[in-house]
């Protein structure tokens, strides 16, 4: 046996130095091919950019038959065969839009022996003709990509995915390795539960991205502050701009172009050949910013992006890890920068609140949310948050983040913050932060008054802040989950059952106090 293994790691080298031409494997790559090719079934989860595609590719090559990898990405199946293609590999895609010739040659090569891996997306491989086919000829293993897409639980849910059980039954003997960037202990569970109940080892890899740095601030102007960030520390990088809307995304490009910083727009309601365009060319020029919505990203594999800026709140964790991965993919110095407000917590409350999702769903979507707004208001070291909501332990601080750069003043709130709860209460839990703040700081403004707020016994007992302060402090305790908005997207601000102890008095809380915007100063004037 152990002759056996020798044997595997050193066709493994060859194989990754002839054909991918790379020396060295990384972190787990060689174990997790060693254990492929002995038979074994594989969970995978790696970071997006951690190398997980040469764990299926150089068993594919090592084990006789044919493998087939399953991914619901079409242009990143194109995309991987292309490469592989390049590098002198048998391989080739097969989904629903190729025309009937090009289908058929694959088949056919697929049949004689003549393909090492086929790329199929997941309705191709269940149909019932696909499973036929493939039943008559010496299969090396199943690749089944984003296999996050099987859990219900994440936002990615595909229900053929479900489907892929079968294949444990249809195949048995060819070994399954499920791979995912997502890591999440319960995603992970799922993947485990539902493709590989029949057992075979999970390898997780450190979620770390050390080269990012990360940095998390309260949106004042957020345009501006983007401009100042990219000037001051990105000046002529490539970087991409993420936002929320479509027209968001076309402005901001408009605008920073008008600034002197090259951008593009890209959403996914462009047409496709002004997106395709507007892709290649982040892909192939330099220093250029591409604002997009989330709908770029997918695929994107461009090693120099030095900065990833949110404009507005990602929608999940997940999906800030996602996005803000791409940056230093080269694992080069690189940022990630978010900026956000109040109107953000109410925006992406709102989005969540429409949602035609089951209510399960809808509720695990609201955790994700809370998680990370947590995250936005922590004043601990942001990797070791990130990490630990990825059940990675990171030790001690990064000192490459804001929070270690820097770390934010805090003050103890609960005054205030008690204050605000029954100032909420009082208005009947009808009004948004404004009003409310307006109420505390005693502003008897028309609508005050009209309401008869001013008479209230909270009226005026708030003059120890100021209005940002004041607004800080909302939105933290939104943040918390102490207070929660109406799902009309009003802004009516609620009282949660969670600030009882609050406003009785029994717990305390801290706040971190926000950076103050630094004002820009006249030309001429010293720093
Ligand atoms: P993932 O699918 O995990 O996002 P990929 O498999 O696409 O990552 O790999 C990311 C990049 O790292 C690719 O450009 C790939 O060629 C490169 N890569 C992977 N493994 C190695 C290695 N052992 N040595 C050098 N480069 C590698
Ligand atoms: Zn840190």
């Amino acid at each position: 046996a152990a002759d056996n293994q020798t044997s595997v790691d050193s066709r493994a080298h060859e194989v990754l130095r002839e054909t991918f031409g790379f020396q060295q494997f990384r972190g787990s790559q060689l174990a997790i091919i060693r254990s492929v090719v002995g038979g074994d079934n594989a969970l995978v989860l790696m970071p997006t950019g951690g190398g997980k595609s040469l764990c299926y590719q150089i068993p594919a090559l090592l084990r006789p038959g044919t493998a087939i990898v399953i991914s619901p990405l079409i242009a990143l199946m194109r995309d991987q065969v292309e490469a592989l293609t390049h590098n002198g590999v048998r391989a080739a895609v097969l989904n629903s839009s190729l025309d009937a010739e090009t289908r058929r040659q694959t088949l056919s090569d697929l049949m004689g022996g003549r393909l090492d891996l086929l790329y199929v997306a997941p309705e191709t491989l269940l149909s019932g003709f696909m499973l036929e086919r493939l039943s008559e000829i010496p299969l090396a293993l199943f690749a089944i990509d984003e296999a996050h897409c099987v859990s219900q639980w994440g936002h990615d849910f595909r229900p053929e995915y479900m489907q892929l059980d079968l294949l444990r039954e249809r195949f048995p003997g060819v070994p399954r390795i499920a791979l995912t960037a997502t890591a999440d202990e319960r995603t992970r569970r799922e993947i485990e539960q539902q493709l590989l109940p029949d057992g075979g080892q999970t390898w997780v890899s450190s979620f770390d991205r050390p080269n990012i740095r990360y940095q998390v601030g309260v949106k004042h102007n957020g345009r501006q502050q983007l401009l100042q960030f990219i000037r001051q520390r990105h000046a002529g990088d490539s970087g991409i701009v993420y936002c929320l809307s479509r027209k968001r995304s076309e402005a901001t490009a408009e605008w920073l172009t008008e600034q002197g910083i090259e951008a593009i727009p890209y959403h996914a309601g462009l047409p496709p050949e002004v997106r395709r365009r507007n892709q290649e060319r982040f892909i192939r020029e330099e220093g250029l910013v591409v604002v997009a919505t989330v709908a770029f990203g997918m695929g994107i594999d461009k090693p120099d992006v030095r900065f990833v800026a949110h404009l507005d709140l990602p929608k999940s964790m997940e999906a800030y890890y996602q996005e803000t991965g791409r940056a230093g993919r080269d694992g080069l110095p690189a940022s990630a920068w978010m900026v956000y407000g109040l109107q953000d917590v109410y925006q992406m409350r709102q989005l969540l609140a429409q949602s035609q999702a089951p209510l399960a769903q809808q509720q695990a979507e609201r955790q994700r949310l809370d998680a990370l707004l947590a995250f936005c208001e922590s004043p601990e070291c942001r990797r070791q948050s990130l990490l630990a909501y990825f059940a990675e332990q990171h030790d001690g601080n990064c000192g490459n983040c804001d929070n270690c750069l820097e770390p934010p003043a805090t003050w103890d709130a609960t005054e205030p913050a008690r204050k605000a709860l029954s100032c909420v209460w009082r208005t009947g839990q009808r009004f948004g932060a404004l009003h409310v703040i307006d109420v505390l700081m005693g502003q008897a403004n028309e609508r005050v008054r009209q309401w008869g707020h001013d008479k209230l016994s909270t009226f005026g007992i708030g003059g120890e802040l100021d209005k940002r302060s004041w607004q800080s402090l909302f939105r933290q305790l939104l943040a918390r989950g102490y207070l929660q908005a109406d799902a009309e997207g009003h802004g009516r601000l609620k009282l949660s059952e969670g600030c009882r102890g609050l406003l009785r008095g029994e717990e305390s809380i801290t706040l971190r106090r926000d950076a103050v915007p630094t004002r820009r100063k006249a030309s001429g004037t010293a720093a």
